[in-house]
Protein backbone atom coordinates (compact mmCIF):
# COMPACT_ATOMS: atom_id res chain seq x y z
CA UNK A 1 0.00 0.00 0.00
CA UNK A 2 2.90 2.05 0.61
CA UNK A 3 4.64 1.48 -2.47
CA UNK A 4 1.73 2.39 -4.61
CA UNK A 5 1.50 5.38 -2.89
CA UNK A 6 4.75 6.64 -3.32
CA UNK A 7 4.50 5.31 -7.06
CA UNK A 8 2.14 7.14 -7.60
CA UNK A 9 3.64 10.48 -6.05
CA UNK A 10 6.24 9.86 -8.08
CA UNK A 11 3.95 9.89 -11.39
CA UNK A 12 2.39 13.10 -9.90
CA UNK A 13 5.85 14.95 -9.82
CA UNK A 14 7.49 13.58 -13.07
CA UNK A 15 3.49 14.91 -14.88
CA UNK A 16 3.97 18.37 -13.22
CA UNK A 17 7.76 19.02 -14.05
CA UNK A 18 7.38 17.91 -17.97
CA UNK A 19 4.84 20.58 -17.97
CA UNK A 20 6.68 22.74 -16.23
CA UNK A 21 9.43 21.84 -18.84
CA UNK A 22 7.03 22.25 -21.78
CA UNK A 23 5.84 25.20 -20.77
CA UNK A 24 9.11 26.51 -20.63
CA UNK A 25 10.33 25.72 -24.38
CA UNK A 26 6.90 27.04 -25.67
CA UNK A 27 7.65 30.48 -24.05
CA UNK A 28 11.67 30.42 -24.78
CA UNK A 29 10.96 29.89 -28.68
CA UNK A 30 8.44 32.75 -28.82
CA UNK A 31 10.85 35.46 -27.11
CA UNK A 32 13.36 33.61 -29.44
CA UNK A 33 10.99 34.83 -32.47
CA UNK A 34 10.33 38.00 -30.97
CA UNK A 35 14.00 38.61 -30.79
CA UNK A 36 15.11 37.51 -34.42
CA UNK A 37 11.90 39.19 -35.74
CA UNK A 38 12.82 42.97 -34.25
CA UNK A 39 16.69 42.52 -34.74
CA UNK A 40 15.59 42.08 -38.57
CA UNK A 41 13.01 44.92 -38.19
CA UNK A 42 10.77 41.86 -39.73
CA UNK A 43 7.23 42.89 -40.68
CA UNK A 44 5.12 39.86 -41.48
CA UNK A 45 3.96 39.76 -44.81
CA UNK A 46 0.14 41.13 -45.81
CA UNK A 47 0.32 42.86 -41.94
CA UNK A 48 -1.72 45.68 -42.28
CA UNK A 49 -0.18 49.09 -42.15
CA UNK A 50 -0.68 49.50 -38.47
CA UNK A 51 1.95 46.95 -37.72
CA UNK A 52 4.59 49.17 -38.81
CA UNK A 53 4.21 51.03 -35.27
CA UNK A 54 7.00 50.03 -33.12
CA UNK A 55 6.72 47.28 -31.25
CA UNK A 56 5.88 47.54 -27.85
CA UNK A 57 9.22 47.16 -26.20
CA UNK A 58 10.62 50.54 -28.32
CA UNK A 59 8.27 52.65 -26.12
CA UNK A 60 9.39 54.52 -23.38
CA UNK A 61 9.34 53.22 -20.08
CA UNK A 62 7.28 55.66 -18.52
CA UNK A 63 3.86 55.24 -17.32
CA UNK A 64 1.15 55.29 -19.64
CA UNK A 65 0.62 58.87 -21.73
CA UNK A 66 -2.17 60.17 -23.31
CA UNK A 67 -2.88 58.61 -26.25
CA UNK A 68 -2.05 61.54 -28.52
CA UNK A 69 1.08 62.33 -26.13
CA UNK A 70 2.13 58.57 -26.65
CA UNK A 71 1.19 58.41 -30.69
CA UNK A 72 4.17 61.68 -30.73
CA UNK A 73 6.44 59.82 -29.43
CA UNK A 74 6.12 56.94 -31.17
CA UNK A 75 6.28 58.31 -35.36
CA UNK A 76 9.03 59.90 -34.24
CA UNK A 77 11.46 57.31 -35.16
CA UNK A 78 9.59 56.01 -37.92
CA UNK A 79 8.69 59.23 -39.72
CA UNK A 80 10.13 58.94 -43.15
CA UNK A 81 13.07 61.16 -44.80
CA UNK A 82 12.39 64.17 -46.86
CA UNK A 83 10.72 62.83 -50.65
CA UNK A 84 12.66 63.41 -54.13
CA UNK A 85 12.66 67.19 -53.97
CA UNK A 86 15.38 67.47 -51.62
CA UNK A 87 17.36 64.09 -53.50
CA UNK A 88 17.42 66.34 -56.28
CA UNK A 89 18.85 68.99 -54.81
CA UNK A 90 21.49 67.86 -53.14
CA UNK A 91 22.59 67.01 -56.58
CA UNK A 92 25.31 69.75 -57.31
CA UNK A 93 23.35 71.86 -60.15
CA UNK A 94 24.17 70.43 -63.48
CA UNK A 95 25.98 72.73 -65.71
CA UNK A 96 24.72 73.13 -69.30
CA UNK A 97 27.66 74.57 -70.74
CA UNK A 98 30.15 72.23 -69.74
CA UNK A 99 28.91 68.72 -68.55
CA UNK A 100 31.65 66.17 -67.74
CA UNK A 101 34.72 69.05 -67.91
CA UNK A 102 37.14 68.98 -64.51
CA UNK A 103 36.39 72.00 -62.33
CA UNK A 104 39.26 74.32 -62.73
CA UNK A 105 40.88 75.45 -59.79
CA UNK A 106 39.54 79.05 -58.63
CA UNK A 107 41.99 81.24 -60.67
CA UNK A 108 41.55 84.83 -61.80
CA UNK A 109 41.15 84.27 -65.32
CA UNK A 110 37.91 82.82 -64.67
CA UNK A 111 36.18 85.69 -64.65
CA UNK A 112 35.41 87.32 -67.57
CA UNK A 113 36.91 90.89 -68.07
CA UNK A 114 34.63 93.56 -68.27
CA UNK A 115 32.77 94.51 -71.57
CA UNK A 116 35.68 96.27 -73.02
CA UNK A 117 35.30 94.61 -76.69
CA UNK A 118 32.61 94.31 -79.05
CA UNK A 119 30.00 92.57 -78.01
CA UNK A 120 28.90 90.23 -81.14
CA UNK A 121 32.08 88.29 -81.47
CA UNK A 122 32.58 87.43 -77.90
CA UNK A 123 31.35 84.13 -77.39
CA UNK A 124 29.58 83.11 -74.27
CA UNK A 125 32.17 82.17 -71.51
CA UNK A 126 31.78 78.41 -71.18
CA UNK A 127 34.04 77.99 -67.94
CA UNK A 128 31.83 76.12 -65.38
CA UNK A 129 32.65 77.94 -61.77
CA UNK A 130 33.73 75.69 -59.19
CA UNK A 131 32.71 75.54 -55.70
CA UNK A 132 32.87 78.90 -53.06
CA UNK A 133 36.49 78.02 -51.95
CA UNK A 134 36.64 77.66 -48.10
CA UNK A 135 37.79 80.72 -46.22
CA UNK A 136 42.13 80.50 -45.79
CA UNK A 137 43.27 78.67 -42.42
CA UNK A 138 40.74 79.62 -39.74
CA UNK A 139 39.82 83.49 -40.52
CA UNK A 140 38.66 85.56 -43.60
CA UNK A 141 38.65 89.15 -44.93
CA UNK A 142 36.08 91.69 -43.85
CA UNK A 143 36.28 93.90 -46.41
CA UNK A 144 34.97 97.15 -47.21
CA UNK A 145 33.47 97.01 -50.98
CA UNK A 146 30.48 99.24 -51.88
CA UNK A 147 27.28 97.31 -53.28
CA UNK A 148 24.99 99.63 -55.27
CA UNK A 149 21.74 98.89 -55.73
CA UNK A 150 19.66 100.07 -58.97
CA UNK A 151 16.39 99.31 -60.37
CA UNK A 152 15.32 101.15 -63.15
CA UNK A 153 17.71 103.31 -65.19
CA UNK A 154 15.06 105.75 -66.77
CA UNK A 155 12.88 108.82 -66.12
CA UNK A 156 9.68 107.73 -64.50
CA UNK A 157 6.83 107.79 -66.55
CA UNK A 158 4.12 110.02 -66.19
CA UNK A 159 1.69 109.50 -63.40
CA UNK A 160 4.66 107.22 -61.75
CA UNK A 161 4.16 106.75 -58.20
CA UNK A 162 6.62 107.09 -55.29
CA UNK A 163 7.85 103.30 -55.07
CA UNK A 164 8.40 103.85 -59.23
CA UNK A 165 10.21 106.82 -59.10
CA UNK A 166 12.26 105.78 -55.86
CA UNK A 167 13.37 102.89 -57.73
CA UNK A 168 14.38 104.86 -61.04
CA UNK A 169 17.85 106.58 -61.83
CA UNK A 170 17.80 109.70 -64.49
CA UNK A 171 20.33 107.90 -66.93
CA UNK A 172 21.64 111.40 -67.27
CA UNK A 173 22.73 111.10 -63.34
CA UNK A 174 23.91 107.42 -64.01
CA UNK A 175 26.18 108.60 -66.87
CA UNK A 176 27.74 110.97 -64.27
CA UNK A 177 27.93 108.43 -61.73
CA UNK A 178 29.36 106.15 -64.25
CA UNK A 179 31.83 109.15 -65.33
CA UNK A 180 33.08 109.33 -62.07
CA UNK A 181 33.99 106.43 -61.24
CA UNK A 182 35.72 105.75 -64.09
CA UNK A 183 37.83 108.72 -63.97
CA UNK A 184 38.16 108.71 -60.09
CA UNK A 185 40.49 105.68 -59.67
CA UNK A 186 37.90 102.84 -59.36
CA UNK A 187 36.86 99.88 -60.48
CA UNK A 188 33.94 97.89 -61.21
CA UNK A 189 34.42 94.27 -59.91
CA UNK A 190 31.49 91.22 -59.55
CA UNK A 191 30.37 89.32 -56.54
CA UNK A 192 32.88 86.39 -57.50
CA UNK A 193 35.73 88.87 -57.06
CA UNK A 194 34.34 89.99 -53.14
CA UNK A 195 34.01 86.17 -52.16
CA UNK A 196 37.78 85.28 -53.35
CA UNK A 197 39.22 88.38 -52.15
CA UNK A 198 37.48 87.33 -49.13
CA UNK A 199 38.06 83.74 -49.07
CA UNK A 200 41.55 83.26 -50.57
CA UNK A 201 42.86 86.83 -50.25
CA UNK A 202 42.94 87.27 -53.91
CA UNK A 203 43.69 91.01 -54.03
CA UNK A 204 41.32 93.55 -55.00
CA UNK A 205 41.82 96.95 -57.25
CA UNK A 206 42.70 100.24 -54.82
CA UNK A 207 38.42 101.38 -55.54
CA UNK A 208 36.61 98.39 -56.20
CA UNK A 209 32.71 98.79 -56.09
CA UNK A 210 29.95 96.60 -57.46
CA UNK A 211 27.03 97.85 -59.39
CA UNK A 212 23.78 95.66 -59.39
CA UNK A 213 20.56 95.76 -60.90
CA UNK A 214 17.45 94.01 -59.79
CA UNK A 215 14.93 92.91 -61.65
CA UNK A 216 16.39 92.92 -65.48
CA UNK A 217 14.28 95.86 -66.65
CA UNK A 218 13.93 96.34 -70.11
CA UNK A 219 15.45 99.87 -69.77
CA UNK A 220 18.84 98.11 -68.21
CA UNK A 221 19.63 97.23 -71.83
CA UNK A 222 18.33 100.07 -73.55
CA UNK A 223 20.12 102.97 -71.27
CA UNK A 224 22.32 101.42 -68.63
CA UNK A 225 24.65 98.67 -70.86
CA UNK A 226 25.24 101.25 -73.16
CA UNK A 227 26.95 103.46 -70.74
CA UNK A 228 28.58 100.50 -68.67
CA UNK A 229 30.14 99.77 -72.09
CA UNK A 230 31.46 103.37 -72.57
CA UNK A 231 33.42 103.69 -69.68
CA UNK A 232 34.85 99.99 -69.63
CA UNK A 233 32.27 99.07 -66.39
CA UNK A 234 31.24 95.73 -65.50
CA UNK A 235 27.58 95.06 -63.62
CA UNK A 236 26.05 92.17 -61.93
CA UNK A 237 21.88 92.04 -63.26
CA UNK A 238 19.67 89.88 -60.71
CA UNK A 239 17.14 88.47 -63.45
CA UNK A 240 13.82 86.51 -62.85
CA UNK A 241 13.48 83.95 -64.87
CA UNK A 242 9.54 83.48 -65.88
CA UNK A 243 9.42 87.11 -66.26
CA UNK A 244 11.60 86.68 -69.21
CA UNK A 245 10.68 83.33 -70.59
CA UNK A 246 6.78 84.79 -70.74
CA UNK A 247 8.12 87.82 -72.82
CA UNK A 248 7.10 90.59 -70.06
CA UNK A 249 7.17 93.68 -71.99
CA UNK A 250 8.62 95.67 -69.76
CA UNK A 251 11.51 93.51 -69.41
CA UNK A 252 14.63 92.50 -70.91
CA UNK A 253 14.63 89.20 -73.97
CA UNK A 254 16.76 86.53 -73.34
CA UNK A 255 18.56 87.87 -76.58
CA UNK A 256 19.32 91.04 -74.95
CA UNK A 257 20.85 89.23 -71.66
CA UNK A 258 22.76 86.59 -73.98
CA UNK A 259 24.22 89.48 -75.29
CA UNK A 260 25.10 91.60 -72.16
CA UNK A 261 26.39 87.85 -70.94
CA UNK A 262 28.76 87.79 -73.75
CA UNK A 263 30.12 91.44 -73.38
CA UNK A 264 31.32 90.17 -69.69
CA UNK A 265 28.38 91.38 -67.40
CA UNK A 266 27.46 89.17 -64.85
CA UNK A 267 23.70 87.57 -65.01
CA UNK A 268 22.57 86.51 -61.69
CA UNK A 269 19.68 84.95 -59.99
CA UNK A 270 16.94 87.19 -58.65
CA UNK A 271 14.32 83.79 -58.42
CA UNK A 272 11.48 82.70 -61.18
CA UNK A 273 8.29 84.68 -60.74
CA UNK A 274 9.80 87.18 -57.38
CA UNK A 275 8.15 86.07 -54.46
CA UNK A 276 8.31 86.75 -50.74
CA UNK A 277 10.81 83.70 -50.33
CA UNK A 278 9.87 83.79 -45.70
CA UNK A 279 7.95 80.69 -44.94
CA UNK A 280 8.09 78.99 -47.92
CA UNK A 281 8.42 75.00 -48.20
CA UNK A 282 11.70 73.40 -49.47
CA UNK A 283 10.21 72.31 -52.14
CA UNK A 284 8.43 75.60 -53.66
CA UNK A 285 12.26 77.48 -52.57
CA UNK A 286 13.81 74.72 -55.00
CA UNK A 287 12.00 75.33 -57.54
CA UNK A 288 12.23 78.90 -57.13
CA UNK A 289 15.90 79.36 -57.02
CA UNK A 290 17.19 75.72 -58.45
CA UNK A 291 15.00 76.47 -61.45
CA UNK A 292 15.86 79.96 -62.01
CA UNK A 293 19.66 79.12 -62.05
CA UNK A 294 19.32 76.66 -64.58
CA UNK A 295 17.24 78.38 -66.54
CA UNK A 296 20.01 80.98 -66.49
CA UNK A 297 22.88 78.55 -67.06
CA UNK A 298 20.97 77.57 -69.97
CA UNK A 299 21.50 81.21 -71.35
CA UNK A 300 24.57 82.48 -70.20
CA UNK A 301 27.28 79.73 -70.85
CA UNK A 302 27.93 79.01 -66.88
CA UNK A 303 26.00 78.56 -63.39
CA UNK A 304 25.07 81.94 -61.72
CA UNK A 305 26.31 81.63 -57.82
CA UNK A 306 24.79 84.39 -56.74
CA UNK A 307 20.94 85.13 -55.54
CA UNK A 308 19.17 88.32 -54.94
CA UNK A 309 16.17 87.63 -52.58
CA UNK A 310 12.92 89.55 -54.02
CA UNK A 311 11.66 92.14 -52.09
CA UNK A 312 14.73 91.25 -49.93
CA UNK A 313 12.62 88.94 -47.87
CA UNK A 314 14.01 85.72 -46.60
CA UNK A 315 14.41 83.34 -43.39
CA UNK A 316 16.80 80.66 -42.37
CA UNK A 317 15.41 78.34 -44.91
CA UNK A 318 15.93 80.37 -47.79
CA UNK A 319 19.22 80.87 -46.67
CA UNK A 320 19.48 76.80 -46.10
CA UNK A 321 18.49 76.44 -49.54
CA UNK A 322 21.13 78.70 -50.86
CA UNK A 323 23.94 76.53 -48.94
CA UNK A 324 22.50 73.12 -50.17
CA UNK A 325 22.65 74.61 -54.15
CA UNK A 326 26.31 75.44 -53.50
CA UNK A 327 25.59 79.42 -53.73
CA UNK A 328 28.46 81.58 -53.07
CA UNK A 329 26.34 84.08 -51.59
CA UNK A 330 23.26 86.44 -51.74
CA UNK A 331 22.39 89.86 -51.46
CA UNK A 332 20.07 91.93 -49.45
CA UNK A 333 18.37 95.27 -49.25
CA UNK A 334 19.64 96.28 -45.93
CA UNK A 335 22.37 99.00 -46.19
CA UNK A 336 26.00 99.05 -45.67
CA UNK A 337 29.44 98.34 -47.02
CA UNK A 338 31.46 95.74 -45.13
CA UNK A 339 31.54 92.08 -45.88
CA UNK A 340 32.71 88.90 -45.19
CA UNK A 341 32.44 84.67 -45.56
CA UNK A 342 30.21 84.57 -42.41
CA UNK A 343 27.70 87.17 -43.59
CA UNK A 344 27.75 86.18 -47.31
CA UNK A 345 24.20 85.32 -47.48
CA UNK A 346 22.84 88.60 -46.42
CA UNK A 347 25.32 91.20 -48.17
CA UNK A 348 24.80 94.80 -47.68
CA UNK A 349 23.82 96.72 -50.39
CA UNK A 350 23.20 100.60 -50.98
CA UNK A 351 20.53 101.89 -52.26
CA UNK A 352 19.87 104.14 -55.48
CA UNK A 353 17.66 106.89 -55.76
CA UNK A 354 16.26 109.03 -58.16
CA UNK A 355 16.66 111.89 -55.60
CA UNK A 356 20.82 110.36 -55.08
CA UNK A 357 22.78 113.52 -56.44
CA UNK A 358 25.81 113.21 -57.12
CA UNK A 359 27.39 114.38 -54.23
CA UNK A 360 25.52 112.04 -52.57
CA UNK A 361 27.04 109.35 -54.75
CA UNK A 362 30.33 110.27 -54.12
CA UNK A 363 29.90 110.14 -50.52
CA UNK A 364 28.60 106.62 -50.89
CA UNK A 365 31.58 105.16 -53.35
CA UNK A 366 34.92 107.31 -52.21
CA UNK A 367 36.36 105.03 -48.99
CA UNK A 368 36.32 107.79 -46.25
CA UNK A 369 40.04 106.95 -44.14
ZN1 LIG B 1 13.43 92.55 -57.25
Amino acid sequence: MGKRLNWLKRQGLLFWLGLLLLLLAASGCTHAADARNQAAGFTPAGANPASTTPPPTLSPPTATPPASQGKAVYNTPVVSPQPTPTLAATQPPPNTAAPGRAVPSPTAELIPLPGLRPTSDRPPNPTPLPPLPTPYKTYSWTLKVPILMYHYISVPPAGADEYRTDLSVDPVQFRAQMEYLANNGFTTIDLYDLSLAITNKQPLPPKPVILTFDDGYLDIYQNAFPILQEFGLKGTFFIITEFIDNGYPDYMSWAMIEEMAAAGQRMESHSKTHPDLREQTHEYLIWQILGSQQTLAAHIGYTPRYFCYPGGHYDEATIAVLKELDFWGAVTTAGGKWHNFEDRYEWTRLRMRFTTSLPDFITMVEPLE
